[in-house]
């Protein structure tokens, strides 16, 4: 966008680095739709051990990641428990719907999580009248509650829960490495339990394309035959695998600073008159703006004409990611182009 110096929208807005693109450029490649891509398939090797999986495959975005999960996990007329606040509710066109003919059952968890109890609640008894529970959908972290992290015991209870009563198990982990970062647990241990995982390549892990489902072996067959029958499968895909590895050496443990860039950016913005902040455990930011007399959309106007993008998830609440792209010393600028636009002072 013309102007914008500082994006806050997402961290999806960054862009492959000088050496992510060496490494792009040097990739060996080959056919990946007949599994001969080296590097695709060394990638998808790497996910398995960090994630504890039998076999993983490659996709190009995290969407079809869910999509095809839910494909795999779901007959038409079951129905998924999420919590309400989750991607596959409200950033995926209706896919679940759409695609595998299932219904989520919304929980409204607190900050985007749920507990055992919660669950346990919404898994339907065994009836004629009601829809087959079958599969159990958690984000980690969950983005719309803020980038919250999971406590590790509290999602070993879901995970027991879910299994006491035979349903499925899939992790969202768009943001799963950011998890890890902040609490220092392994991602295999988070994802323990699961059936399937995923992990995003094209968010703060700073790739341009690429998603990485990972799970149990019958599980990845299906989700192959998906792969193949929605166009998903691809060709010298090693171009965009190089990337991913490429991130798993230099992108991961520097999330920190993105962390610590959020947590410097809500601190500043809590200053503010008229702003709520809510708790930050990694990456994101979300603040009312309710107390300003200003909507979200206004003051997000505001700031892009003075550089900033973030955006504006409902009337008020506001929500501002940190990434590779947005360096420590763009944090005091934001929130001095915040507190001019809520002064009123033109840019
Ligand atoms: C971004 C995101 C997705 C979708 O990933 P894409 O690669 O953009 O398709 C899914 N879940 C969550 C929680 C996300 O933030």
């Amino acid at each position: 966008m013309d102007g914008i110096r500082i994006d806050l929208q997402s961290d999806t807005k960054t862009r492959p680095t000088a050496a992510m693109r060496r490494a792009m450029a040097e990739a060996e490649v080959g056919d990946e739709q007949y599994g001969e891509d080296p590097t695709i398939t060394r990638l998808c090797a790497r996910v398995c051990d960090l994630l504890g999986a039998e076999d993983a495959v490659f996709l190009p975005s995290g969407t079809m990641a869910n999509e095809i999960a839910i494909l795999v996990h779901c007959r038409p007329g079951d129905e998924i428990v999420a919590d309400a606040s989750a991607h596959i509710v409200h950033f995926e066109a209706g896919g679940p719907a759409a695609l595998a003919g299932a219904m989520i059952r919304p929980i409204a968890g607190k900050r985007g999580i749920f507990t055992a109890a919660d669950l346990a609640a919404a898994i339907r008894p065994e009836s004629r009248y009601a829809p087959r529970t079958r599969l159990v959908e958690v984000e980690q972290t969950a983005n719309l509650g803020g980038g919250t992290v999971w406590p590790l015991d509290q999602l070993r209870a879901v995970v027991a829960t879910a299994h006491a009563h035979g349903l499925a198990l899939h992790m969202d982990g768009a943001r799963l490495m950011n998890a890890v970062v902040a609490s220092g647990v392994p991602a295999a241990e988070y994802a323990r339990g699961f059936d399937t995982v995923w992990l995003d390549f094209s968010k703060g892990l700073g790739c341009p394309v690429g998603a990485v489902l990972a799970g149990k072996r019958q599980h990845i067959a299906e989700a192959w035959r998906w792969k193949q029958r929605i166009g998903g499968a691809l060709r010298q895909a090693g171009i965009l695998g190089a990337a991913c590895l490429y991130a798993l050496d230099h992108h991961v443990e520097r999330l920190a600073q993105d962390h610590a860039n959020a947590r410097m950016l809500a601190d500043g913005i809590a200053a503010l008159p008229g702003v709520a902040v809510e708790p930050v455990d990694t990456n994101i930011v979300f603040f009312d703006v309710a107390g300003t007399g200003k909507t979200g959309d206004a003051i997000a106007r505001e700031l892009a004409r003075r550089g900033v993008r973030m955006g504006a998830m409902t009337a008020t609440r506001m929500r501002a990611v940190t990434h590779l792209d947005v360096p420590a010393a763009a944090i005091p600028e934001v929130i001095s182009a915040l507190a001019d636009v809520l002064r009123g002072r033109g840019s």
